[in-house]
């Protein structure tokens, strides 16, 4: 079972991820490194230097924090 962590600061962290900051250390997304181009049409995923993930709609130039299921799916496709 995985559990999943309760984020009580969920808002502020929309207000950054929508300003393009990483909520986590509070730097640009935009310095964060691709690990993965087109992981889906038109979304990158990003790593901040604090190794948060982060996935990047290019078209709608939004951030969002990669959810535990897409990082686990990511994870296994990198392998094959
Ligand atoms: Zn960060």
């Amino acid at each position: 079972m995985i559990r999943k962590p309760k984020f009580v600061l969920k808002p502020f962290q929309e207000v950054l991820l929508g300003k393009g900051v990483c909520p986590g250390c509070m730097k640009p997304l935009s310095g964060a490194e691709i690990i993965v181009h087109d992981y889906k049409p038109g979304v990158d995923v990003l790593q901040c230097k604090c190794r948060r993930r982060f996935t990047h709609d290019k078209k709608k130039n939004r951030y969002k924090r990669l959810s535990l299921e897409s990082e686990e799916a990511l994870l296994t496709n990198r392998k094959k």
